[in-house]
């Protein structure tokens, strides 16, 4: 395996940021400092060196919706955005609810090798939300997050059980909050656009009122429980109560809710409609602050791709989901006012900790698996073109702040984007 010497640039240490070369061969940080000093140089200068970013939500389409993206594609992304380990969805074709399936996608992954493809597996069987799928296949084959995400567990005593299983296997509940009542087939969010537009519309409540379920749950059974794609105020409030509470309860929200709101809905252009929907300013703010404060632990991308002839149609038709892997960190870079230690804390060393990856999440030091993404803070970009088989990015022809540069995984240098010098 080649070496390379990050020369030039500012590495995230426990002690913050400081100006050091990094030196990465056989795998790891060999050292960071004055002894670093051989392999091919790459130039680091301006840039910031931190973990590699690890997404929590991702739904790479494989097995059974290749044309949408598959597990090359959708590794491509991930470290086109900086990312070395992603949590693959199980709403696969078939769901992802038996050991076997799991272990397909892992193995998927490792062929690939550009990072690691973290299999998640299904709370009931086929997804259907009747029965409990093979937790302990699942749990054999090494899955330790379990979700029906794109759908909420509805059933209370189901939801339990699983939860009884997860808590004692120390794995960790993810639920898509929405109840299925409440959503009622609603396209976007209940407020003002969507009755100036009269369209059918989910209120914040769908995700409110499963939240508070689930957190009695949580309380009940012990289980480690994650809110994914956290999109209304009032499910802050929520989170803030239980985590003071002592609850083993994390959250995670998707760039588009930071950076977006129902107002883009106006335009009735599909590339706005996702599950939860884009909801209103002060939904957006009450996001932002959260993922400032720490409360919400998680940027996640739910990157979710799709056909342009399937997303192509009127809206009310449009399949639901948004890619995101690779404008994540711009989004969270230009919608927040993180710092960058706090972005890395944000998108890789908490989430890491949240699905229990022990090679990710690691702040760069000597000996560490050298996992990493090379950042620029400041460079401005508009998105025009994807990595991704889909391109359904409500931020393609934004502009942009924040762009990754370079990343590698397991020490390979894995993603060089085509603009960076050398
Ligand atoms: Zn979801």
């Amino acid at each position: 395996m080649a070496d390379y010497l990050l020369a030039g640039g500012s590495v995230l240490t426990r002690d913050g940021l400081v100006e050091a070369n990094v030196q990465v061969g056989n795998g790891t940080i060999e050292a960071i400092g004055a002894d670093a000093r051989s392999g091919e140089v790459i130039d680091c200068a301006g840039l910031i060196i931190g973990p590699g970013l690890v997404d929590l939500h991702a739904h790479l389409r494989e097995p059974g919706q290749e044309w949408k993206e598959d597990i090359g594609s959708a590794s491509r992304a991930a470290v086109a955005g900086g990312f070395t380990a992603i949590l693959a969805m199980p709403n696969t074709a078939p769901p992802t609810d038996a050991g076997h399936l799991a272990r397909y996608i892992s193995d998927r992954g490792t062929e690939v090798g550009l990072c690691e493809i973290v299999p998640t597996g299904c709370i009931t069987k086929s997804m259907e939300g009747q029965r409990l799928a093979h937790l302990d296949e699942l749990s054999d084959a090494g899955v330790t997050v379990f979700t029906d995400d794109g759908a909420s567990v509805a059933d209370a005593g189901l939801l339990r059980r699983a939860m009884e299983y997860v808590a004692e296997r120390g794995g960790l509940i993810s639920q898509h909050a929405e109840d299925p009542g409440l959503a009622d087939g609603g396209h976007m969010h209940e407020g003002t656009v969507s009755s100036w537009l009269g369209m059918r519309a989910l209120p914040s409540e769908a995700e409110t009122t499963i939240v508070a379920r689930d957190l009695a749950l949580a309380e009940m059974t012990g289980c480690r429980y994650h809110v994914a794609h956290v999109s209304a105020a009032a499910t802050v409030g929520l989170i803030a109560a239980a985590k003071q509470n002592g609850l083993p309860v994390t959250a995670e929200v998707a760039p588009h809710h930071l950076f977006f709101t129902e107002e883009a809905v106006r335009t009735m252009n599909p590339v706005y409609k996702m599950y939860p929907p884009l909801r209103s300013e002060a939904d957006a703010e009450a996001m932002r602050a959260a993922l400032e404060s720490g409360v919400i632990d998680a940027v996640a991308t739910d990157h979710a791709p799709h056909a342009a002839h399937e997303k192509d149609v009127p809206f009310e038709e449009a399949p639901r989901g948004v890619i995101g892997l690779e404008t994540a960190f711009a989004a969270v870079r230009t919608s927040t006012r993180l710092d960058p230690a706090a972005i890395f804390d944000r998108m890789s060393v908490r989430p890491a900790r949240i699905a229990g990856l022990s090679r990710h999440g690691r702040i760069p030091a000597t000996g560490v698996a050298a996992n990493l993404a090379v950042v620029d803070m400041d460079e401005q970009w508009t998105p025009t073109k994807f990595e991704s088989k889909s391109a359904n990015s409500p931020f393609a022809g934004v502009r942009l702040t924040g762009r990754p540069k370079y990343t590698f995984f397991e020490g390979a240098l894995v993603w060089r984007d085509q603009e960076a010098g050398q």
